[in-house]
């Protein structure tokens, strides 16, 4: 068994005009599918078949592997991150970010905040924390699944293929259109239920 890519859980047109189609081309069909293609050409050398993705992240050494895998886990969960269409947060999800943080606003200034004055590559991320939210980041494809504990809410990709053709080098202009129009408060609701690693695995 391979792991494989999982198809966008939109249309490719969907997020326009914030995220181009072209954009999902390469993001989706270039890059999140080459992390795929290493993690399986590694996965059999590494004496790792077999296991699920989460597993193979958490066994592999520090390294091409566990990179691979980690990144295919963090694009995976990403896509799912994204709606054209986001109703605004309710219920136990509009009680958090009231508590946390006054308002939704406030949220995802900070988060954006967060998102454009990350040094070089990586993610910015929403997690659960003891009951609370929290905005921190991770460097290159670090991943909350490879940390125990850490509960993911919501991921934003601030590697530069993720702007670089929509945007160019204007990583607030994308920061500020994905957060503004593109987020999936659903999902994030969803993810309250600490199942959120699970959601980008597979067997
Ligand atoms: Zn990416």
């Amino acid at each position: 068994m391979s792991f494989i890519l999982p198809p966008l859980p939109f249309d490719r047109e969907a997020l326009a005009p914030h995220m181009s189609a072209e954009t999902l081309d390469f993001h989706h069909g270039k890059h999140h599918k080459a992390y795929v293609d290493v993690t399986n050409e590694l996965v059999n050398a590494a004496g790792l078949q077999g296991k699920s993705l989460v597993e193979v992240i958490r066994a592999a050494k520090p390294g091409p592997l566990h990179n691979n895998a980690a990144q295919l886990w963090n694009h995976s969960f990403f896509w799912q991150c994204l709606s054209p269409a986001g109703a605004p947060p309710t219920g136990r999800l509009a009680q958090l970010i009231e508590s946390g943080f006054g308002s939704t606003e406030v949220l995802l200034s900070t988060f954006g905040e967060e998102a454009e004055k990350h040094f070089g590559s990586g993610w910015a991320w929403l997690v659960l924390e003891d009951g609370a939210l929290k905005i921190t980041t991770l460097h290159d494809g670090d991943t909350p699944a490879a940390h125990e504990g850490m509960v993911p809410l919501f991921t934003l990709d601030v590697w530069e293929h993720a702007y670089y053709i929509d945007y160019r080098n204007a990583r607030p202009h994308y920061v500020e259109a994905v957060l503004n129009n593109l987020v999936n408060w659903d999902f994030i609701a969803l993810n309250l239920d600490e199942g959120g690693i699970e959601r980008a695995d597979q067997k």
